[in-house]
Order: structure tokens, then sequence, then C-alpha cells
């Protein structure tokens, strides 16, 4: 695909739709906190937590953030351990181990200033080329582009692109119409406001082209093909699996390890682990499969735990989705009987304990159902 797409709008063109989409923002945006005493600091932040989930799931959580974390010296100051109880939930847990570092990084790199320019940005941990458009911009006013997943779509359709946007040609293209859209004497604005004609009207599916006030520059919309694009690229096959997580009792305490930077959810408490092959992913638990996956989990105890525990009837199951693993959880209680694992930071916590460390969402719920059982 060529460069030609891109110069199908002049000076005139984009002048004319950034006009057109500040006047369509005074009266459409919405009221977000992170709207509200803007500065680097915030703008950083909520650009991080708003990296693949939805801005209804960060609302609370940016919320929370700032209360405890209102400066980007109190972030830097804080434990790792309540940074991530504090992210518990929204997931993708690196960005908030990275955002830590990055506030440390600012204390003692930039004098505790979050920097204005694009290039220092990009140097601190976490803050990739779009985050550090959006600082500069929305924070600055520096005419910096900004590409993320809502202005990524808009320009698509903009520009009618039918190749992949996320090749180096499109991304190319893209970023080259985001840097012109930016070159204007109010980046701030125009950024912003493109993020939001992406997220509420270009929308994903069905976008609502008659109320776009891009619409007469629009190749797709013109051609009718904006339903079409982007072009999605193959989805990755899913892989179904079927974990096993067990909470081991010890008196009344629980048997937690910390997870490994190299594990998913490195930094996270979790409940004993692993993946089970005695149940199907849909198949039903009879008493039968139940009496194998009680001897599996208490060989793999054995084996890979070090620790020799008696396992319960009692169980939860939960279904979860983490990236391309479709994954049947079964949460079992085991009374422990001896051992202790030897590998890595292990603690036995009570409940309430339970209630203070950093877990997975998954993790989380069977903490809640070990309180509930304790208390009814
Ligand atoms: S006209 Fe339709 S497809 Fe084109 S930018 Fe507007 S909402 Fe998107």
């Amino acid at each position: 695909m060529a460069d030609e797409h891109v110069e199908e709008f002049d000076s005139r063109d984009l002048a004319q739709m950034r006009k057109k989409i500040a006047s369509w923002f005074r009266n459409a945006q919405r009221d977000l906190p992170w709207r509200v005493e803007r500065n680097a600091y915030r703008v950083w932040v909520s650009e991080i937590m708003l990296q693949q989930t939805t801005v209804q799931a960060v609302v609370p959580y940016f919320e929370r953030f700032m209360k405890q974390f209102p400066t980007v010296e109190a972030l830097a100051e804080s434990e790792e351990a309540d940074v991530l109880r504090l992210w518990e939930g929204l997931g993708y847990y690196s960005r908030a181990r990275n955002l830590r570092t990055g506030a440390i990084q600012v204390c003692e790199q930039f004098n505790g200033q979050v920097p204005k320019q694009v290039d220092q940005l990009l140097e601190i941990k976490g803050i990739g080329r779009y985050t550090a458009g959006a600082i500069a911009s929305f924070a600055y006013n520096q005419p910096a582009p900004i590409l993320e997943a809502n202005t990524l779509r808009l320009f698509v359709r903009l520009l009618a692109y039918d190749g992949d946007p996320k090749s180096a040609a499109g991304q190319r293209q893209l970023w080259a119409l985001a840097e012109r859209f930016a070159s204007c004497r109010n980046p701030a604005k125009v950024n912003e406001a493109l993020m939001e004609l992406g997220a509420l009207v270009c929308r994903v599916s069905a976008p609502q082209c008659d109320a776009c006030p891009l619409k007469s520059s629009c190749r797709a919309f013109l051609s009718g093909r904006q339903e079409e694009l982007p072009v999605l690229q193959k989805r990755i096959a899913v892989t179904r699996v079927v974990d096993a997580c067990v909470a081991i009792q010890r008196k009344n305490k629980w048997l937690v390890r910390q997870r490994t930077s190299e594990e998913r959810w490195a930094g996270m408490w979790d409940f004993p682990r692993f993946s089970v092959e005695s149940v199907d992913h849909d198949g039903k638990l009879t008493p039968a499969i139940s009496r194998r996956l009680h001897e599996e989990v208490r060989q793999t105890l054995l084996r890979d735990w070090n620790v020799t525990a008696e396992i319960h009837d009692d169980l939860m199951e939960v279904r979860h989705t983490v990236t391309r693993y479709r994954i049947r959880l079964l949460a079992l209680i085991a009374n422990w009987q001896e051992g202790s694992p030897s590998d890595g930071e292990i603690r036995w916590v009570t409940t309430q304990q339970l209630a203070e460390l950093p877990l997975s969402v998954t993790a989380r719920r069977i903490a809640d159902w070990l309180h509930e059982r304790h208390t009814s």
C-alpha cells in the first residue's frame, strides 16, 4: 500500500477536520476523572490503566490509585505489593510494576518532573510511543502524535486503508496521519477529540457515521466500507486447558506463594496452581473423575510442591480467559499433612491476611470463597 493515502488530505482538509472535531468535542466529551486537575502524572497513570481496558473499568481504579498515590513521589516511595493490590482485577500487572519503576526513575533521573519531550518520556520504563505522545500533548500541549486502538480505527477508516494496520507499512501511514493532525496550535484538544471520536462515534461495530463530524472527508464512509474496515487479521486459535488451584490449610492458615518475574502475574500471590489432565475442559465431574482429580492433585503437590495433603470434596469452579487460553479452573481445599515447598517466596497466611495481599482475579475469588466458608 503506497503512502499516497496520507496525501489524500491536504493541509486545508486537515485544518477543516480539526475545526470540526474540536467543535464536536466541546459538546460530546465525557466527564472523566483524569480530565480534572490534569497534570502529566495523572495523564500517565490514566493512559497506562486504559491500555487494553475500558474507560468504565478504569474510572474506580484511577480514583483509588490517585487517593493512595497522588503524586509521582508517593508512587516512587510505595511498596510494589501495595501497588499490585490496588491494581488487582485490572490485569496486565506488568503495567503496574513498570509504572512504579517509572515513577522511581522520574524522581531519580528527572528530579520528580515528568518530562515534556517525547524522547525523554520514551526513556521511562513502560512508556511507549503512544503513551509518550499522550503525556506530551495532553499535559504539555506538545505537537506529539498519538495512535492507539480508537485513533487507529478512525484513521484506517478516514483513509479507507485496507492493508494490515499493524504491519510496518500500515503503522507508518497511520502515524504519519497522526503527526499531521497533531501539527497544530492545540494538539492537546485535537488528539483528545480524535480519541473520543474513535471511542464514541467511530466504534468497532456499527460506527455512527450520520453523527460523525468527519463524514464528508471519510474515505470509508464515502465508499460505503465503514463496516468492513479495519481489515481484521486472523484470530489466534483458542487453547482450552484445565487448571487446579489448591488452598492448602495448616491450622487456620493457607499456603501462598509469590509468583516469580518469569511467570504470569509476576509479584502477585497465589495458591498452588497447575494444569491437570484427569478432567476434560467441557466434561462432567462425575464421582469417578473427581477421585482421579484428587489423586492427580495429591501426586502433583507431593512431586512439585513437596507437600503431602489430604484433598477435601469441596470444590469451586471458575471459567476464565487469559489471552488465548480458555481455562476451566477447579479450586480445591486440602489439609496439610507434611512438607513445605523449597522454591520461591512462600507464606502461611490467615484468611484476613489474604485480604491484604495482591492476588490474581481468580485467586481473589478463591480467597473470598474461603472467607465465606469460614464465616458461614
Ligand atoms: S464517517 Fe463513519 S467511518 Fe468515517 S470516521 Fe466517521 S464514524 Fe468513522
